[in-house]
């Protein structure tokens, strides 16, 4: 039989009458003739507090103790999904990621999945099992340890299963119907797109939208699974949501494809460091050692050999990044004046694939902020997406006006 894969977030399995209504989404498929693997994600809200209850416990965390602590949300889940399908009398079981098992790399919190065997789950399928629940997430470290796939990470099992069973679709329902220009959190005018380029898509995730995962993007353009974002709380028809796809089966698209947001970054300035080769590779070393996930990184004109650094990162990493630094400056690995952490800041993107064809992009985007009298502190760009850093209090006013600017409220 035909495979489909069916993920459900958090607010769509958020309480006990969710999970019914989404087993009642699965019974059609299942009646339609699919087997069909179900991922879960925890219920809305647990995840972040059993992280809190982790950083409360201990700031430094031990990260393995912390995939065990957070993995468990799912657990839960995907037993109360099982049950509520038996009791439609759909046959199903539940699977947590180490009994199939998903195996992973031991990048506690941020684990890969390296691969997802499928003779367990296809033997019950062949056994007359019509549903395969199984705990998003989570995996298994080649150590025997719990792993944990990073925030999110119930959509990148969701496409790797899809990817290792051959699944027909790999369907993502969440709280919105689909993917739009930009958060629609953040303005009304956001439009939902019936189709967008999986490399789009890509550059969204990564930059803030947090929709998809950006590894479960990655894999899906890999591995060509047929990805689409619905929701979970409307009735659905086979072409429902959005289809994220190869750029060759969309056939018009505006230059720029949307807006994307991130709040929680952090602007950090090294200041009079050495202007001199290798010392940029001992800050970053340093850093990455640390597992402080850096993103823009500016350097100054330096004057009479001295030179300021600038990198951001997640605000919940400048901890980390500030003992590093610390930590090389006392043992004389590097010499700089002080490190100025800003934690106010946000980064806000334009991306579209129109943007190797088309020029003037990223000058209308500095003029547009500029209008609303927003200050730009660090940019970066790519072929497809041009991001800056502004002060954070100004981020919905940036997005809005970004919005309006390049029209995205109107189809192409
Ligand atoms: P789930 O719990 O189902 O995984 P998430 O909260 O992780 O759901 O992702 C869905 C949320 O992503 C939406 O509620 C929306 O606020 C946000 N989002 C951000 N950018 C976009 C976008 N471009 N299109 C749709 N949703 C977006
Ligand atoms: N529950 C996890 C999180 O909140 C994984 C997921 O929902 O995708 O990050
Ligand atoms: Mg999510």
């Amino acid at each position: 039989m035909p495979v489909l894969v069916m993920k459900f977030g958090g607010t769509s399995v958020a309480n006990l009458d969710r999970i019914r209504r989404a087993a009642k989404r699965v019974g059609v498929e299942v009646a339609k003739g699919y087997d069909v693997i179900v991922i879960v994600s925890a219920m809305s809200g647990k995840t972040n507090e059993l992280v809190g209850w982790v950083e409360e416990t201990s700031p430094l965390f031990d990260a393995r103790e912390y995939d065990a602590v957070v993995s468990s949300g799912e657990n839960v889940t995907a037993g109360l999904m099982a049950l509520t399908l038996q009791e439609m009398d759909v046959p199903a079981r539940s699977w947590q990621g180490w009994q199939v098992p998903v195996k992973t790399t031991s990048a506690h919190s941020s684990a890969r999945i390296e691969e997802i065997p499928t003779d367990n789950i296809k033997a019950k399928f062949d056994q007359g099992m019509r549903v395969a629940v199984v705990a998003g997430f989570q995996g298994i470290s080649p150590e025997g340890r719990i792993t944990t796939l990073g925030r999110g990470g119930s959509d990148t099992t969701a496409v790797a299963f899809a990817a290792a069973f051959g699944a027909e679709r790999c369907d993502i329902y969440t709280d919105v119907d689909g993917v739009y220009t930009t958060d629609p959190r953040i303005t009304d005018k956001a439009r939902k797109l019936d189709r967008i380029a999986f490399e789009e898509m890509l550059e969204l995730a990564s930059l803030g939208a947090k929709v998809l995962q950006t590894r479960s993007v990655e894999l899906a353009m890999r591995y060509k699974v047929k990805l689409r974002v619905l929701s979970s709380f409307e009735e659905q028809s086979d072409t429902a949501g959005t289809l994220v796809c190869d750029e060759d089966d969309i056939m018009e698209s505006n230059v720029v494809a949307g807006v994307a947001h991130s709040r929680d970054e952090a602007k950090m300035t090294l200041l009079s460091v050495a202007d001199r080769p290798g010392i940029a590779a001992t800050i970053f070393t340093a850093l990455s050692d640390a597992g402080v996930n850096v993103d823009m990184i500016v350097q100054n004109i330096s004057e009479e050999g001295r030179t300021d650094m600038t990198f951001s990162c997640p605000t919940d990493q400048v901890a980390r990044a500030e003992k590093a630094l610390a930590d090389i400056k006392a043992k004389g690995g590097l010499n700089f004046a002080e490190l100025i952490a800003d934690k106010n800041v946000a980064k806000v993107s334009v991306v579209g694939i129109g943007m190797r064809s088309h020029t003037g992009v990223a000058a209308k985007m500095f003029k547009v902020l500029s209008g609303e009298g927003i200050n730009i502190k660090v940019i970066t760009t790519s072929e497809i997406k041009i991001s800056v850093l502004i002060d954070r209090k100004y981020m919905e006013l940036a997005v809005q006006a970004l919005h309006d600017a390049f029209e995205l409220d109107k189809a192409a």
